[in-house]
């Protein structure tokens, strides 16, 4: 479960992304909350609007038609990877689609691809993907030939890992549209496999450090390979009583690193590795932010909240 970043977070982890960004006005207030819930969110959906030319695109991306009121996504990303914020709420982008395919999204737990959708919009059991997705369409004419240049590409890829980075999310919580649902074809001319694989390189650096690059073509996922180890991307919970031992460890430390991220930080100084005060009302917080109260957020790490902290894997013995 997480809380929808507000309009304020979005344009920070935009622009700590490295995206160039166009803040449409009106963008903060212009929403479809009034007929729907927004969040918890889960996951970024990617569209093509089968339309051309910029300010055309953001236009009809921000008013909708008659029948389908606008804004039709949060962000349109252009030909040159500008990133037009139209919305900060609810909006028209996703519709109805599989659950199945959103606890995968969830779970962040699938390989190349999710399963295949077998809902759509107004099919039994579909549910309401506005409510779960952050919308991006981008301006291409979705014919299969209208061609993708890099910068937009790029613009996709980035705009995708500022969400999940502040989120704490990895790039299985990006899917296209037509992953989602059984009617539609969005984004075509690429692969979602491969933005995959581009947001979760740029997922692995600090936000703005891998420089721009040149058109280069896109590789598909590398398929892992079966029964070799492989390091797990996440500390895995220590256990309370670990907690309890007042640790030093370096994943008090990435913990504490994650809490900041995560704007729960209760530090003076630090985090550091020394499990402190400091650390337990940082955690409290997280526990809040995620929804806990009262004796759920005492500040003593429990496995849930652990899990969806996603300390980056730091030691095999904590
Ligand atoms: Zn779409």
């Amino acid at each position: 479960m997480a809380t929808p970043l507000t309009a304020d977070r979005l344009l920070a982890a935009l622009r700590a992304e490295g995206v160039t960004v166009v803040e449409h006005p009106g963008w903060r207030t212009r929403h479809r909350n009034h007929k729907g819930v927004w969040g918890p969110v889960n996951g970024v959906m990617i569209h093509h609007t089968v339309s051309s030319g910029s300010a055309a695109s953001v236009a009809l991306c921000r008013d909708g038609y008659a029948s389908l009121p606008g804004p039709l996504c949060h962000g349109v990303i252009d030909k040159a990877g500008t990133v037009h914020l139209i919305s900060a709420g609810r909006a028209n982008h996703a519709g109805g689609g599989d659950p199945a395919v959103l606890a995968r999204v969830v779970a962040e737990d699938y390989g190349d691809r999710p399963p295949a959708p077998r809902a759509h919009d107004g099919s039994a059991g579909a549910v309401d993907g506005n409510a779960r997705f952050y919308g991006f369409e981008c301006v291409n004419l979705g014919d299969g030939k209208d061609p993708w240049p890099a910068a937009q590409l790029e613009a996709i890829e980035r705009a995708s890992a500022a969400v999940c980075r502040a989120h704490g999310w990895s790039a299985r919580s990006v899917i296209g549209h037509a992953e989602w649902s059984a009617a539609k074809i969005d984004p075509r001319g690429f692969t979602m496999p491969s933005m995959r694989t581009r947001v979760a390189t740029r997922l692995t650096t600090t936000p703005g450090s891998l420089p721009k690059q040149p058109s280069k073509p896109s590789h598909p996922a590398k398929p892992t390979q079966p029964g070799k180890p492989t390091t797990p991307r996440y500390q895995p919970f220590p256990g309370a009583s670990f907690f309890t031992a007042r640790p030093s460890s370096p994943v008090i430390t990435a913990m504490g690193r994650r809490l900041v991220a995560e704007g729960c930080g209760a530090y003076a100084v630090g985090p550091g590795p020394r499990w402190t005060e400091a650390d337990r009302r940082s955690y409290a917080a997280w526990q809040r932010k995620l929804g806990f109260r009262g004796a759920d957020a005492d500040g003593r790490p429990g496995r849930t909240s652990w899990d969806a902290l996603k300390v980056p894997y730091t030691a095999k013995n904590p």
